[in-house]
């Protein structure tokens, strides 16, 4: 058997560890070749040798990727005796890239496996069902795989003010090393969008610069998520695999939404969680609440955002146990105010924006309905379709393209795929339509294509794909998929 994965990132080196450790697997013939454009073996994208100011998000607790032994990641950090780990509490990035090197390290060094530094920019499905792949430098290569994993990452940044390619514009900041210019304490410096891409934005040039004007976030309508609160107490969930199973209507095969909220009330009440008082003191992405809630360290809220961390992996599971309609009314009525409370600004650095906001070192500006570059090579911000001010260097942080067709745009390999209808949109247009939990890729007419997608780029089928621990357990759940399909079920 020959597999190709793409993309060697958290996604894709669950995928090789688990198609070569999963009993079904470990003694059958098979080469694994794994392509990565960056050469970014094991770390992936967000995790390589970067600056200092690029911080994990969560908590060391919960980064841990063994799915027996959770605190690996917190052990491995103890046999790292190494004071440069963390700040505030926050381990550094690259850190967990080592972290991610040494995990996944006997993969990688396997005999059956072979990584390979190239884009890979094209697939085509031979008449027997095999796959080939073109890289940008070799065009078709001559082998053919039986299954493509393609692990990409995230969808390509949002082009929102059509800006990209314009001098002075960064379109994607990451790495920072690469990408960032070297600033002039004069330079009038915006970031477009405040989330956890315009926090990263922001940490590194406060550390880097003294501007003469404040660094500016541009932003349309909502600014930070909530902030995030440091919890001592252990929150649990109990809605447990186990508890899906038991409430699935013996009949629809659905489970109601109506009925996990009433066991998520139970659980809030259980914590002295109001889920009403939270939606309107902090669930509105609005500074005053990020000051409140930054000074009086809100118990309730602390508690809920380790609720939401607590149901991280059976989430996706639990949207897909919903009937169709309850989907739409999760997504419409929850989702949104669960999105600003748990993917939360880290409290230290939230100390660093109301810090900066004092002493004029940073500044806000709501309501931009657009920018464009001018003649004399600045840019024009327009704040409801009114000219308001210029600025020198603009960074974009408005997050991931979630229409496909204009991501792919952005990148040969989508948009070969789009082109031969490899890939087809999801019903809500956002991101590809994947079948669930398997990830493959869905087709027009049912046609059998071996290709199956990972990462961030999924998560309208594999809601809240952007977190390292889920991210791991989907890889590892669709290489599963693909094990049974083909080797038979594990009686494990
Ligand atoms: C900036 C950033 C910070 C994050 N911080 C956190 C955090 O603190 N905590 C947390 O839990 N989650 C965080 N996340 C979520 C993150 O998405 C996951 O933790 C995880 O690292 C994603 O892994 P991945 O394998 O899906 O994607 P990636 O790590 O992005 O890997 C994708 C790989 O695919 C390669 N690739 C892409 N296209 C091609 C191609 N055509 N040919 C060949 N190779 C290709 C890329 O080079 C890359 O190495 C962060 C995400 C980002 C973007």
């Amino acid at each position: 058997m020959k597999i190709a994965i793409v993309g060697a990132g958290i996604s894709g080196s669950s995928v090789l560890q688990t198609l070569l450790t999963d009993p079904l697997t470990q003694d059958q013939e098979k080469q694994i070749d794994i392509y990565d454009h960056h050469g970014n073996f094991a770390q992936g994208n967000p995790y390589i040798p970067d600056s200092n100011a690029l911080l994990m998000n969560s908590e060391a607790n919960d980064l841990g990727l063994d799915a027996q032994h959770p605190q690996d990641f917190v052990e491995w950090l103890e046999n790292h005796d190494n004071e440069d780990q963390m700040v505030d509490g926050l381990v550094y990035r690259h850190i967990y890239g080592e972290y991610l090197e040494d995990y996944f390290q006997d993969s990688y060094e396997h005999s059956q496996v072979k990584s390979i530094t190239a884009e890979v920019t094209d697939l085509r499905i031979m008449d027997d069902g095999t796959c080939q792949i073109a890289t940008f430098h070799d065009g078709w290569i001559d082998q053919l795989y039986d299954v493509v994993f393609l692990a990409l990452g995230h969808a390509p940044y949002r082009n929102s003010y059509a800006l990209k390619g314009t001098d002075d514009y960064i379109h994607d900041p990451y790495p920072f090393y690469e990408k960032m210019p070297d600033f002039d304490s004069t330079d009038r410096v915006g970031i477009i969008g405040s989330g956890a891409t315009g926090l990263d934005i922001m940490r590194y040039l406060l550390e880097k610069e003294d501007f003469d004007e404040p660094i500016t976030f541009y932003v349309r309508e909502s600014l930070f998520n909530a902030t995030g609160i440091p919890c001592d107490e252990e929150i649990t969930t109990s809605l447990t695999w186990e508890w899906i199973e038991e409430n699935m209507h013996s009949q629809t095969e659905t489970l109601m939404l109506d009925t996990v909220l009433e066991q998520v009330e139970k659980d809030f009440e259980h914590y002295g969680i109001d889920w009403h008082s939270l939606v309107a003191n902090y669930g509105h992405s609005r500074l005053s609440d990020n000051i409140r809630a930054y000074f009086a360290k809100p118990e309730e809220l602390a508690k809920a955002q380790r609720y939401f961390v607590s149901i991280i992996l059976i989430f996706p599971h639990l949207f897909q146990a919903l009937s169709i309609p309850d989907q739409q009314r999760f997504l419409d009525d929850y989702f949104p105010y669960m999105t600003i409370m748990r993917a939360s600004v880290p409290y230290s650095t939230m100390g660093l924006v109301l810090d900066a906001l004092k002493n004029n070192r940073l500044r806000i500006v709501n309501h931009v309905s657009s920018i464009e570059a001018n003649q004399s090579g600045t840019f024009d911000i327009y704040n409801d379709d009114n000219y308001i001010e210029t600025a020198d260097i603009l960074i974009n942080a408005t997050g991931f393209e979630d229409d496909i067709l204009k991501a792919s745009e952005q990148s040969h390999l989508l948009k070969n795929l789009v082109k031969r209808e490899m890939i087809l949109p999801h019903d809500s247009g956002k991101g590809p339509l994947v079948a669930w939990p398997s990830a493959e890729l869905m087709t027009r007419e049912d046609i059998e294509q071996p290709i199956v997608m990972l990462g961030n780029i999924i998560h309208s089928t594999h809601l809240g794909n952007n977190n390292a621990r889920l991210i791991a357990s989907q890889g590892r759940i669709a290489a599963r998929c693909f094990i049974e399909k083909y080797f038979g079920v594990n009686e494990e």
